[in-house]
């Protein structure tokens, strides 16, 4: 099932999210299955729970070519549960992104080049994963949805903001 995407403004995008304990339970299970669908309909290539206003930590990562990223790596859509970023590189990477709760731009947002990350499966397993470059960035952009912050609150300065058709114009069609 799709699930409504709540956009900025809402309050609730603005929330902590609380971490998932029965990870088993239906009620999880169907919301990993309706956020990958979500996701993937939208053209995303990730979405955290708190964006469908549901308070866990918890997200999609479900990066592969489309619409609106049509360079982004493939990869199967993972979910995320209670992730934390042990560790990370010094050095911060500017790149552009997009989310699907501020539709209709896009931000030249910094992010740490290369991050090793934990976080339990569907099933409860604990995973240990290394992500570098636009992975890293999806990672780190959908755990911040878990503290309320949006990526417009890391931009250094708000010329790094387009508008949607100027990326897809600009950016897009010259690479
Ligand atoms: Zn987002």
């Amino acid at each position: 099932m799709t699930l409504p995407i709540i956009q900025l403004g809402n309050p609730i995008l603005r929330q902590k999210a609380s971490l998932v304990e029965n990870i088993k339970s239906d009620e999880i299970q169907k919301l990993i299955d309706d956020l990958i669908t979500t996701v993937v309909s939208a053209n995303g290539v990730g979405i955290a729970a708190p964006q469908v206003a549901q308070q866990y930590r918890l997200f999609i990562m479900a990066s592969r070519p489309n619409p609106r990223y049509p360079n982004a790596p493939e990869m199967e859509p993972t979910p995320m549960l209670n992730p934390t970023i042990i560790a990370h590189s010094n050095e911060l990477v500017k790149g552009w992104e997009g989310c699907l709760s501020v539709p209709g731009i896009r931000g030249f947002v910094p992010r740490y080049q290369y991050i090793e990350v934990e976080y339990l499966d569907r099933n409860g397993k604990h995973q240990k994963k290394q992500f570098s470059d636009f992975l890293a960035r999806i990672f780190q952009h959908e755990y911040d949805h878990f503290d309320g912050i949006v990526y417009l609150d890391r931009l250094e300065n708000t010329l790094d903001i387009i508008t949607e058709l100027e990326y897809q114009n600009r950016i897009v069609n010259n690479t």
